[in-house]
């Protein structure tokens, strides 16, 4: 007979949900996890896995191009995005069936089907009840569309997954990482690319420096930036290309592709959060405090969902800490959310840490010292293709505790952990000063910057 009643049941199998029910089961708990697609969730299926995949064929792309200035004589004779796709989908097929394994080995029940609310402790799942102890929201979120006429001849992130051709012409909407990622790709792999942003910049949260050299580094490439303007309507031509009609009365014709990029909402519209009295912000984002409690005693809610920090590695140490918290005798245990490293795999990469230029200037004033390097990496001496790289290190006091960490070029993505270890641990510009620097490489620009 199938358990219905368990002392911890996260609903969604995404980042959060898995960590959660993982580290609860590790304490002993009898656990259970409703998923109503995929096992993985969004970074898996549609996010962090598949976008990586193919952020890795743009880099081949372009060291094709590189390769001449080392003395190779290669031609891009061509690019099979439907292989590359296959191969793509097999991968995360086989994480998919990981997961699932993972899950049964752990003694963690998979309820597979859509979850609701029936009350504070009961949950229904496609006709089926179930009630826990303990519920953690982890359904996470998806992209959001625009309410424009025409709107939906457009995809969003999930659609450029599911492409099974590589579109000739794309127009992509919005400014966000998702963005300036999906463009890079594309634009690499051979595909005409306008980014069309609402602001002026690109990666609105940014430091300016990494702002600036990224939007010049994607003219340079070949990207269009149309700034300033929004989709008034899109239409489709008898052709059958879209034609995207801008407020600013321009019109961008003959595209075979229109991917919106314009933020994500959280999935909290279907889950009768009302029949269990939990509380959601004017978005749909569930409150949460310190600690991932909603409102309601016994019912807590953790990754995208709670819109502290959309990030898998944030989800999962989280959740993590929540579960330690809750049944692993920590009580004070949770996420501290400050300094949060993140990277942006465009082209080239950035990496960023703590708090940019203007939120230092504005909470630090004239404590802050600020060091800046700007370079072509050496692996582009030879190439006919020239990339900067740009660094920034932000500090404030007399002991010039580093508080930031911006960069901007070839491997700056595998460049930051160590550094935000170090910046966790309160380093100061003398304690990067003080170390012995790996010759030759763009990083030890970090530790020799005057
Ligand atoms: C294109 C893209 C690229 C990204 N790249 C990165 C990256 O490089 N690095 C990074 O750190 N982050 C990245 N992210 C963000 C990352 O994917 C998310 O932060 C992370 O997946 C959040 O995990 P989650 O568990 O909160 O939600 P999700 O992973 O979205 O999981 C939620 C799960 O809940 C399920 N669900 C929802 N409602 C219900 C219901 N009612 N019943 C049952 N199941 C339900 C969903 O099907 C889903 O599987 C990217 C996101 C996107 C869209």
């Amino acid at each position: 007979m199938e358990n219905t009643h368990y002392d911890l049941i996260a609903i969604g199998a995404g980042s959060a949900g898995l960590s959660v029910v993982e580290r609860a089961a590790a304490y002993g708990k009898r656990c259970a996890v409703v998923e109503q697609g995929r096992l993985g969730g969004t970074c898996v299926n549609l996010g962090c896995v598949p976008k990586k995949v193919m952020w890795f064929a743009a880099q081949l792309g372009l060291a094709l191009e590189d390769a001449a200035g080392y003395g190779f004589d290669v031609a891009r004779r061509g690019f099979d995005w439907t292989r590359l796709k296959a191969a793509r989908d097999a991968y995360v097929a086989g994480i998919n069936r990981w997961y699932r394994t993972y899950l049964a080995d752990s003694d963690i029940d998979l309820i597979e089907g859509t979850a609701r609310f029936v009350d504070a402790r009961t949950l229904d799942v496609d006709g089926r009840r179930f009630t826990a102890d303990h519920i953690c929201i982890a359904v996470g979120g998806r992209p959001q569309v625009p309410d424009v006429p025409g709107a939906e001849l457009g995809i969003t992130s999930d659609g450029f997954f599911a492409l099974e051709q590589q579109p000739r012409r794309v127009a992509i909407v919005g400014a966000g990482y998702i963005a300036v990622e999906l463009a890079g790709v594309l634009n690499a792999l051979g595909s005409d690319v306008t980014l069309v942003l609402r602001g002026e910049h690109l990666l609105r949260r940014f430091d300016p420096m990494v702002r600036e050299v990224l939007a010049e580094e994607m003219l340079e490439d070949g990207i269009s930036l149309l700034s300033g303007t929004q989709v008034a309507a899109v239409t489709r031509g008898q052709d059958g290309t879209l034609c995207l009609a801008l407020d600013n009365g321009q019109r961008l014709e003959g595209l075979d592709c229109l991917l919106w990029a314009t933020g994500r909402v959280p999935r909290t519209d279907g889950l009768n959060l009302a029949a269990a009295g939990v509380e959601t912000d004017a978005e749909g984002y569930v409150r949460t405090d310190a600690f991932e409690n909603t409102n309601v005693p016994g019912i807590t809610a953790v990754g995208d969902v709670n819109g502290k920090a959309a990030l898998t590695p944030v989800a999962i140490a989280a959740a993590r800490r929540l579960a330690d918290r809750l049944y692993g005798g920590q009580p004070e245990r949770r996420l501290d959310y400050a300094q949060i490293p993140t990277v942006v795999f465009s082209h080239p990469p950035i990496g960023s840490l703590g708090l940019t230029e203007p939120e230092a200037r504005a909470r630090h004033g004239s404590a802050v010292k600020v060091y800046t390097s700007r370079f072509t990496p050496m692996y582009h001496a030879l190439t006919p293709r020239k990339r900067q790289t740009a660094m920034k290190l932000i500090t404030v006091g007399a002991k010039e505790k580093v508080v930031g960490v911006h960069l901007i070029g070839l491997g700056v993505d595998e460049m930051l952990q160590g550094f935000a270890v170090a910046v966790r641990m309160g380093a100061t510009k003398r304690d990067l000063d003080d170390t012995i620097a790996l010759h030759p490489t763009s990083a030890e620009e970090l530790v020799t910057m005057r």
